[in-house]
């Protein structure tokens, strides 16, 4: 019995694009179906250890060109499909990535598409129809799928008993006009080298069978066309930049060259590889809730899990990466895991790397720091703010304000080290922006003291400096706020006088602004302002204003 079904809109846009591609790059096809086999293998092979429903098997990946009815079959002993995982991944864009490749895809040029993971439906760039026959160790039927990648695809039942999937491509025409050449993709050659060039890592063997003997006699052996060693754990050396950022792209669903690569082997008490990347941009939802951080989880090179969350810490999330260990017991349940010791001890290892590599690129590479700052500042500052500050000595050498003197970000320690001897606290003043900071009659008096005031810019920044309180044991200290202590000594006495001569003027301005203010006092902090609102040494206005605009 067959059934047809329509294709979910925006597979069908994705679909549309993939027929009707211009695009050179068309062999990256084979990259997508080699890594959803080598995913799907990962499952099985994860499940084969907690799920006794699962057999496991000696995994493999299989190219089968076959030149005279101008197919390419990539089969795999993977987890198969279902068949309502055949609709819910086939016929609707699923995947979060997929997602917002097609967004990016309507306001850029349709070149990204050879950086992106595009997934499944690539393989309409040079098929006219694709059929998938597949088996899941959870149904009873195998099913087939089919479509020529216009709106809608057919799914039949099957008598298939093996595991696994069945991917047969039915290659376009060449195309003469185009100076397209199809059939290439029939050639062994052609997929060596494709193999080579991006599925090289792949840690499954990727197989075909090809002809050693002559015209007159056959003479088929298998051969295996990758070498298996997955990119970590290759010499660093030996990894150029580009397979690098390939690697990255393809894994974390990214389009843009990762801002900085963490590659670290560590042996001893606890031996792992960890390939850590930040992205140049946080991730289209990073500031939403659907946000997920974490890491994947590889023990000796078999994937366990995709998104540990226990390997990185909050302020640390938007670190992309994978971790592989041998001190993990393969047949642990996630459960289980979250309790693992090793885990732990990797988090708090990479915890440090993480810090200790922010802090080199910050003194070696400063450019790309304000770029990494730039992009999640607000993310340390809330880890700085976070659970009473239990983070602060890992995040408080990575954070940075622009100043009332300079444009440059500057760090507390770089603050600290320029402030004149005399001087007992750190400024900081809060506003919407510099420009309004600077204008606070406040700021009058710093600038006669040719003082440098810290700008807080962001909601964040006061709750954080209320958690920190000091930095290296100077006291932080609002120029809005409280005493105006950082006004010199001569001019204190002078005021005290001037207070006593103006005594009955003060009272009466007081009286006239009844409970809107608690005091109205003389001030040595203005300059070419007559008077400024102050507030009192609990909660500054500034804050005020937030707290009293948040939800309750
Ligand atoms: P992605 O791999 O980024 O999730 P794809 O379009 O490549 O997106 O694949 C869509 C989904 O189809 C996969 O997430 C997976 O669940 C399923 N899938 C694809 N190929 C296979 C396969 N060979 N075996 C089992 N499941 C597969
Ligand atoms: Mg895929």
């Amino acid at each position: 019995m067959s059934k047809t079904k329509k294709f979910k809109t925006e597979s069908q846009k994705l679909l549309h694009l993939m027929t009707h591609s211009i695009y050179t790059q068309k062999e990256i096809f084979l990259r997508e179906l080699i890594s959803n086999a080598s995913d799907a293998i990962d499952k099985r092979h994860y499940m084969s250890l907690t799920d006794p429903k699962v057999e496991s098997d000696t995994y493999e990946i299989w190219l089968e060109p076959n030149k005279e009815n101008r197919t390419l079959t990539i089969r795999d002993n993977g987890i198969g499909f279902s068949e309502e995982e055949l609709i819910e991944n086939l016929g609707t864009i699923a995947q979060s990535g997929s997602k917002q490749f097609l967004e990016k895809l309507e306001k850029e040029d349709v070149e990204i598409i050879g950086q992106f993971g595009v997934g499944f439906y690539s393989a309409f760039m040079v098929s006219d129809k694709v059929e998938v026959y597949t088996k899941s160790p959870f149904s009873e039927k195998g099913y087939k799928w089919s479509s020529n990648g216009e709106s809608s695809y057919t799914i039949d039942e099957t008598d298939e008993k093996e595991v696994g999937t069945k991917i047969v491509l039915y290659l376009h025409k060449d195309d003469k006009e185009n100076d397209e050449d199809f059939s290439t993709y029939l050639e062994t050659y052609t997929l060596k080298t494709l193999i080579k060039k991006y599925s090289d890592y792949v840690r499954y063997p990727i197989n075909i069978m090809v002809n050693h003997g002559d015209d007159k006699k056959e003479k088929l052996e298998k051969e295996t066309l990758n070498q298996m060693i997955p990119i970590w754990k290759r010499q660093k050396s030996e990894i150029t930049d580009e397979e690098m950022s390939d690697f990255y792209k393809h894994q974390f669903n990214d389009y843009e060259e990762p801002l900085k690569v963490i590659h670290t082997k560590v042996e001893g008490m606890l031996t792992y590889t960890a390939l850590l990347f930040i992205p140049s941009k946080p991730a289209y939802d990073f500031y939403s809730e659907k946000y997920e951080k974490g890491l994947q989880l590889y023990s000796k090179g078999v994937f366990i899990q995709d998104k540990n969350k226990d390997l990185i810490p909050d302020h640390f999330k938007f670190v992309k990466g994978l971790v592989d260990s041998s001190d993990l017991s393969l047949n642990i349940s996630r459960e289980l895991l979250q309790q693992n010791r090793q885990v732990k001890n990797i988090a708090a290892h990479l915890e440090k790397k993480i810090k200790s590599e922010l802090e080199l690129m910050l003194k070696n590479e400063r450019e790309t720091y304000i770029k990494f700052y730039e992009a999640y500042k607000n993310t340390l500052k809330y880890g700085m703010y976070d659970q009473f500050g239990m983070h602060k000595d890992i995040l408080k050498d990575l954070i940075m304000f622009k100043t009332s003197q300079s444009d440059e970000y500057t760090t507390f320690k770089e603050y600290l080290d320029r402030k004149p001897e005399s001087q007992k606290a750190i400024y900081f003043a809060t506003g919407k922006s510099k420009q309004s900071i600077l204008n606070l009659p406040q700021m009058d008096v710093m600038k006669e003291n040719g003082s440098e005031v810290l700008l807080f810019t962001d909601e964040i920044d006061e709750f954080m400096i209320q958690v920190l309180n000091n930095y290296d044991e100077v006291p932080f200290k609002s120029v809005q706020q409280g005493e105006a202590d950082f006004v010199d000594d001569s001019k204190k006495e002078d005021l005290k006088t001037k207070e006593k001569e103006n005594k009955d003027i003060l009272k009466a301005i007081k009286k006239a602004l009844k409970d809107k203010v608690k005091d109205v006092k003389l001030t040595a902090r203005l300059k070419d302002s007559p008077v400024c609102l102050v507030s009192g040494e609990g909660l500054s206005l500034e804050m005020e204003k937030i707290l009293k605009s948040m939800p309750n």
